[in-house]
């Protein structure tokens, strides 16, 4: 190992360039100082801004959390209903529902959300959150203990009378041109549910408006909603712009550095993935991920097929095949390819596999082509489909190339940790064509935010802030989308 010569080198920097902070028992969680020796993609510097503000969020998580007496008296707080005039600590509890993908985005969204405005993250513990990661703080619990008072805050949802959306629609906080003030006669609230899911209203939205973002701070507990990245959001709020400038001098880098930050596979899923890399995928000498998702119901679709054949070829990432008579190279090892499919479906990868077997390359490339699991269903929530599911997205961030399926936040996740841009796989107008091209390279590996507020804070219009922010963009996979570049 030659790390002692190049200490920088992706796999030799196990902290992420300071991202992570040393000291943590390494037994209880393998990922988290041993996932760099298996990166070999080169990773994004954090700004030496970012790595302080994160030691002070780890101070402020065990200051403030689970088992302190801070704690202790904002529960009671919540309890009462009422607001304390000065709270000393103030939290936002993010809702785990959907995919994992889904679930991961909302996390690392919470979690920015957070640190711009000092609260402690809290992460609901449904959907097998607790069992998939280890703990990112040290010497506390990001996970919400049971007995949290709000007892059904897993079920509110865009007709919660606490949402912040509906407070506002109904008065009881009063938005002015001067910004927002609750209504003279009532009480700040010990808790406003923020709903910033894809239903959410104009008045949800307000969310991403500075006067807004003002008195949300007087609210003690937040609980958020999303199944989305809702972080090109937050960079739209004039008031955290200065600070995310400092955080995040690269934008087109945020869930990268949130995401290895935040989301280190426990020790099973690990073993879930070093088994399968260090079997299927070290020895090559390029890996290939190819994420195919499809839904439980849908047909084996031939020309899904051929839009992967015709985007590998096209761009390079694969080689030809050759039929047959036609003259072969001899084939070589050193050039070996390793191909890594993920999908609930295992059709597509048989075919590539056969492909590959049934006839030689045209540049004497061999390619082996390889499929952790096909799950046939979507069954988010169940602990060993959970697992899968992650240790394969992971698996896919281990490669050094991606082809992505478009609006996939499975896949989303994958090329942030992987800090690539992959090769997009558009969903065709006409679904019994092949697109022309079949796929193109992402402008960022940023994921995109599906469903942004559409409305201008200032203007109190309908506005398209690709226009005027030169760092937000729309995704070419989900036109109405927006994502950082
Ligand atoms: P999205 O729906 O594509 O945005 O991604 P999500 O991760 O949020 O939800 C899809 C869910 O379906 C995953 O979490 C898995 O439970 C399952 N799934 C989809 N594709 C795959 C796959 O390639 N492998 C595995 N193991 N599970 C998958």
């Amino acid at each position: 190992d030659l790390c002692f010569l190049h200490p920088r080198a992706a796999h030799c920097d196990r902290l992420y360039g300071g991202l992570l902070v040393d000291g943590f028992n390494e037994d209880s969680c393998h990922s988290r100082y041993q996932s760099a020796t298996y990166r070999r993609n080169p990773s994004r510097r954090p700004s030496p801004y970012l790595v302080s503000k994160l030691r002070s969020h780890e101070a402020l998580q065990r200051r403030c959390g689970p088992g302190t007496a801070a704690y202790n008296n904002a529960l009671e707080q919540l309890r009462s209903g009422k607001s304390a005039a000065s709270p000393e600590c103030a939290y936002v509890v993010s809702i785990s529902y959907r995919g994992i993908g889904n679930r991961i985005l909302a996390a690392a969204s919470a979690f920015l959300y957070a640190v711009l405005t000092g609260r402690v993250l809290l992460i609901d513990p449904g959907n097998e959150m607790d069992d998939l990661f280890c703990e990112p703080f040290p010497n506390t619990t990001w996970l919400l203990p049971p007995g949290f008072p709000l007892a059904g805050y897993t079920n509110f949802s865009v007709d919660t009378a606490e949402s912040y959306g509906n407070m506002v629609r109904n008065k009881v906080i009063i938005r002015s041109d001067d910004g927002v003030a609750a209504a003279a006669d009532v009480p700040t609230p010990a808790f406003a549910y923020v709903h910033l899911n894809y239903d959410a209203t104009v008045e949800d939205n307000s969310f991403f408006c500075g006067g807004d973002q003002r008195l949300l701070r007087r609210i003690q507990w937040l609980v958020m909603r999303t199944d989305s990245y809702i972080v090109p959001g937050l960079f739209l709020v004039l008031e955290f712009q200065e600070e995310l400038d400092m955080l995040f001098p690269e934008r087109d880098a945020v869930f990268h550095h949130l995401g290895r930050y935040l989301f280190h596979p426990n020790n099973h899923v690990w073993g879930l993935v070093t088994r399968y890399y260090d079997t299927y995928l070290a020895s090559a000498r390029q890996r290939i991920g190819v994420q195919v998702r499809v839904f439980g119901g849908m047909p084996e679709s031939p020309e899904l097929l051929e839009q992967i054949t015709t985007c590998t070829h096209k761009e390079g990432l694969l080689p030809q095949v050759l039929a047959a008579g036609e003259p072969i190279l001899p084939a070589s090892r050193a050039k070996s390819k390793a191909v890594l499919v993920t999908s609930l479906k295992s059709w597509y990868y048989e075919k590539l596999k056969s492909m590959y077997w049934e006839h030689a390359t045209a540049t004497g490339e061999v390619v082996s082509v390889h499929q952790p699991s096909h799950e046939e269903y979507q069954r988010s929530g169940a602990r060993s489909h959970d697992h899968k599911a992650w240790a394969e997205i992971y698996l896919l961030s281990l490669t050094d190339v991606l082809v992505t399926s478009g609006r996939s936040t499975f896949g989303y996740v994958a090329q942030g940790l992987a800090g690539v841009r992959p090769w997009v796989l558009y969903k065709p107008a006409n679904s019994s064509a092949v697109p022309d091209p079949p796929c193109s390279r992402d402008v960022s590996m940023e994921p995109c935010f599906h469903k942004p507020p559409g409305h201008d804070c200032r203007l109190k219009q309908w506005a398209d802030p690709s226009k005027d922010v030169p760092y937000i963009q729309h995704c070419d996979d989900a036109i109405w989308g927006l994502k950082l570049v």
